[in-house]
């Protein structure tokens, strides 16, 4: 069946920078999977994956835009240590998780003090040109109970 709204699609996937470089591999493990429709990817793959079929294998450069966004500059904050999600100690560069009230989220450390942080909250990726190498695995129907939750249940999604 081809990718259209509501469907659960698996894939493998590559993804490298503007630069060549692999940030990214599922190949050696598993594979990643998404409810097609509902914004679970980035835009720019997700409109790549649309009327694929499994075993399709393509290859994609999407623009910062409609991947995680463009940069920006006022994005800096001051945070308590205490919201700080990720164990073991917290240096300037680190990806780190931390608590908001929209759930936890990817921050960049831009300088660690004893009890405050500031972080860059832009998305470590913002701002990246990002090539993805695709292969699709599997095509199925969602079943109700995904539709209704939004997201996929079972190998690659959600358990619960
Ligand atoms: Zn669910």
């Amino acid at each position: 069946m081809k990718i259209a709204g509501n469907c659960v699609v698996t894939f493998h996937y590559r993804l490298s920078d503007a630069d060549g470089k692999a940030l990214e591999d599922s190949f050696d493990g598993d594979p990643m999977a998404y409810l097609h429709g509902h914004g679970g990817i980035i835009p720019g793959l997700e409109r790549e994956m649309k009327g694929r079929e499994a075993g399709a294998t393509f290859n994609a450069t999407i623009p910062p835009a409609m991947a995680y966004g463009e940069r920006r500059e006022d994005a800096v904050q001051r945070i308590q240590k205490k919201a700080v999600m990720t164990k073991g100690r917290v240096k300037p560069g680190m990806v780190i998780s931390v608590s908001t009230d929209h759930g936890p989220r990817q921050v960049v450390v831009v300088k660690a003090g004893k009890f405050v942080l500031d972080v860059d909250t832009n998305h470590p990726l913002a701002g990246q040109t990002l090539t993805f190498d695709v292969e699709v695995v599997e095509v199925r129907e969602a079943t109700p109970e995904e539709r209704a939750h939004r997201h996929v249940h079972g190998p690659g999604g959600h358990h619960h």
